[in-house]
């Protein structure tokens, strides 16, 4: 492949593809239909054509964070049910109709703009009410969502309630209070059943994340919303849960050898002066640096792949570039192949691996570097 950027992300569709065959197996009952693709964040920095990917392989739920993001879907061609995950403000209204998205509600201020809109419009929208179990984020308070509100959203000749949702705080590392919020969610829908103002059997609960999907397999209900499990990626610093399910990374960042050289022992590397060589160095430097989404918190601490060897970050990562120690690494060329991120070789650097060095969750690593924008699907 001779590609002519410095810098470039590579869509590996393959594994896309897999991943969300495997999620599909691991569901209670296997359906496409039964997942949600969050792709919010540009599908989490791998680009919208990803999400076409999906669409094509039978992909029909998606879920995005803000009304921009699902016109921008809905503008690339996806067909099926967009979920605004993420609430809205009064301004986005318009376009939650003119996209045919679906809100996920969360107060009684959301449900009478709502109402508002539909009495000049007089557009059928679909909604999902989100209760707050314990995220203390969006959502109602279960005890909000009382008996004459309920009847009211339960009703309505426009607005059709289709769906009931929660979201998991610590679904990654808290079982304890994952139950306590699955608790509060099932006491809520079984208080709402025994009102009888609607048959709660026809909506679609849902409450798990990727992480609740991974780890409370009796939790998956209806649906799954799931976003870093589809891109190969575990939600914490360990990898394992993501690769005993068969996943595998989807997002892979490369780069080449811009320039190489010799210092003696003793040199200072980098704005700062944070490194200081200790032997005499070779030096290569990446075009790669903050600006296309690499953590400065990285610096002296990231490792990248040059002829699948570990070589490692000297110096703070400047805007644009950042310097690497490939001394052990024989024969290294201007040129070279530069893997930041993916597999080269036998060995790989994952998301997981770069969010410990980082000291935060592969999320903020994918979505970092949705700044690359020359991508490639593979
Ligand atoms: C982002 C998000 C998800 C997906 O989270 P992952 O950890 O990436 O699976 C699910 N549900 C809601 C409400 C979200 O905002």
């Amino acid at each position: 492949m001779n590609i002519e950027y410095p810098l470039w992300m590579e869509i590996d569709s393959q594994s896309l593809y897999t991943n969300f065959q495997r999620i599909q197996q691991h569901l209670t009952i296997p359906d496409a239909s039964r997942i949600i693709g969050v792709v919010k964040a540009d599908a989490y920095g791998h680009g919208l054509e990803s999400v076409l990917l999906l669409q094509k392989w039978g992909m029909n739920r998606f879920g995005v964070a803000t009304v921009q993001e699902g016109e921008a879907l809905r503008q690339i061609g996806i067909k099926g049910t967009i979920y605004l995950l993420g609430g809205f403000i009064d301004q986005e209204i318009p376009g939650i109709f003119k996209n045919h998205l679906t809100p996920t509600l969360s107060s009684q201020e959301e449900w009478d703009r709502l109402n508002s809109a539909v009495q000049t419009n007089q557009q059928v929208l679909e909604f999902h009410v989100k209760v707050d179990t314990g995220m203390g984020r969006m959502g109602f308070l279960p005890e909000e969502l009382n008996e004459s509100l309920i009847a009211q959203i339960g009703h309505h000749p426009y607005l059709h309630l289709r769906g009931v949702m929660t979201h998991f705080a610590s679904s990654e590392n808290n079982p304890n209070y994952t139950h306590q919020q699955f608790e509060v969610f099932q006491n809520f829908l079984q208080k709402i059943s025994h009102l009888n103002q609607i048959p709660i059997q026809n909506l679609e609960k849902h409450c798990c994340n990727s992480a609740g999907f991974l780890f409370f397999p009796d939790y998956h209900l209806d649906m799954v919303r799931v976003g870093i499990a589809l891109f190969g990626v575990s939600p914490i610093q360990d990898p394992s849960p993501a690769r005993s399910l068969g996943l595998s990374p989807v997002m892979r960042i490369r780069s080449r050898v811009k320039h190489l050289k010799n210092l003696p022992s003793g040199c200072c590397i980098g704005y700062g002066g944070t490194y200081i060589t200790q032997r005499q160095t070779r030096l290569a430097v990446i075009p790669i640096g903050y600006a296309q989404g690499l953590l400065r918190r990285l610096s002296n601490r990231m490792e990248v792949l040059i002829k699948g060897q570990r070589a490692k970050c000297l110096g703070v990562i400047s805007m644009d570039q950042m310097m690497v120690d490939v001394s052990d690494i024989p024969d290294v060329k201007r040129g070279d192949l530069v893997t930041i991120l993916g597999p080269d070789g036998a060995d790989e650097i994952r998301a997981e691996e770069m969010a410990a060095w980082a000291e935060t969750i592969p999320h903020e690593i994918l979505c970092s570097f949705n700044r690359i924008k020359n991508r490639i699907v593979v």
